[in-house]
């Protein structure tokens, strides 16, 4: 095979803040042979997610930081070009994190073989409602949430990736469901096309008093992917016994120190003794063991009507940083994907 050159975009500088054009930088380099169990891809669909802010940054987490001139870590769809490893051979569609780049070379033990049914969903949704995004709201919010019947529920991030799956599995499970989104557009969403019972945009004034008259019963489940202003809304209406997922901040992932402000703590902490909160953090990998279980779920639940998923497909690696940066300002509207490629 002749050589291949991948065209990558790597982290230029870490970002101060929100991330800005200069924090990227797109190189080419040629890739090695392909090596003992290793696989060579093309990407197709690159997976655009909150969790790559916390890559870009050197505070500690919970994975290692992406190196300055590394190419940016992400999740993809790719095809199989070549293969040293025995579970994969040319053609094959598999899933992995082989980062934001047009070819790499992977590991076979890190890559998945698709294995969805084009009848019932496109490819791409192998990082959106059957990947990682729908795992991680499968999991969070029938292990931590457990949400039943007619208890009331509340999701952050309504309309997107995460938001939209937890909504729509909480319906199913015979809760009663309030979003919250950003404008107007996605709130209609929300409400007419997956079916939550309403939404409120956190944009516009006096969240916590709209939230309270949409939550009369208060609420019993809160899965928490924003922080900040929707969580302060959120808190005061948690019922005694109420579970929280803690599945993402993202109000706060461009802080560089904790934001100003009045100290939830001791009123947070109360409220947890008092009324015997559940409140988890969790990453969708804890759950890895329960993937089969999660296919099969949510596959169904899309064949039968009952999930529906939009998916915000942008054109171009070259364009992967810009349309991060929207992500982090909301301006996506469903599951953020970049089609690198065609898949044939
Ligand atoms: P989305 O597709 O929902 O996109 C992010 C959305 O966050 C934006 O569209 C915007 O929606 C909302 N948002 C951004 N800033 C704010 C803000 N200041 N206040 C309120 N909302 C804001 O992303 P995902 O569904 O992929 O991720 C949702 C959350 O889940 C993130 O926090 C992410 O980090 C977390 N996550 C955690 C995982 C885990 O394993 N724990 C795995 C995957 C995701 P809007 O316009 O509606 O405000």
């Amino acid at each position: 095979m002749s050589e291949i050159i991948t065209r990558q975009v790597v982290l230029a500088s870490r970002p101060q803040g929100e991330p800005t054009d200069d924090n990227f930088r797109i190189v080419e380099s040629p890739l090695p042979a392909c090596g003992d169990g290793e696989v060579l891809v093309r990407t197709i669909y690159l997976s655009l997610d909150p969790y790559m802010r916390g890559r870009m940054s050197a505070a500690k987490s919970y994975a290692e930081p992406v190196p300055i001139g590394g190419v940016m870590e992400g999740g993809a769809v790719s095809e199989v070009l070549d293969s040293r490893h025995e579970g994969f051979k040319k053609g094959d569609f598999v899933v992995g994190s082989t980062g934001w780049q047009t070819y790499a070379l992977a590991k076979g033990a890190y890559l998945s073989k698709i294995k969805i049914d084009s009848k019932i969903a496109p490819l791409s949704t192998a990082v959106g409602v059957l990947g990682m995004p729908g795992m991680t709201a499968y999991t969070g919010l029938l292990n931590i949430g457990q949400p039943k019947e007619c208890e009331t529920v509340v999701v952050a991030a309504a309309s997107g990736a995460v938001g939209a799956i937890v909504g729509q599995i909480a319906k199913i499970k015979g809760a009663r469901v309030v979003g919250i989104a950003g404008g107007k557009e996605k709130c209609d969403f929300v409400v007419n096309e997956l079916g939550f019972d309403a939404c409120l945009d956190h944009r516009e004034d006096y969240l916590a008093q709209r939230l309270a008259e949409a939550c009369p019963k208060g609420i019993d489940v809160y899965f928490e992917n924003v922080g900040g202003k929707v969580a302060e809304a959120v808190y005061p209406l948690l019922n005694n016994f109420a579970r929280v997922p803690v599945c993402g901040l993202i109000a706060n992932y461009n802080d560089s120190a904790p934001p100003p402000g009045p100290n939830m703590a001791p009123a947070l902490m109360r409220s947890i003794l008092t009324k015997r909160l559940t409140l988890r953090g969790f990453i969708v990998s804890d759950f890895a063991s329960q993937r089969d279980d999660f296919l099969k779920d949510v596959t169904n639940w899309i064949s039968e009507g009952k999930i529906k998923y939009r998916e915000d497909i942008v054109d171009g690696l070259d364009n992967a940083p810009r349309a991060f940066q929207g992500l982090l300002r909301g301006e996506n509207f469903g599951k953020l994907v970049v089609k690198v490629a065609d898949a044939n």
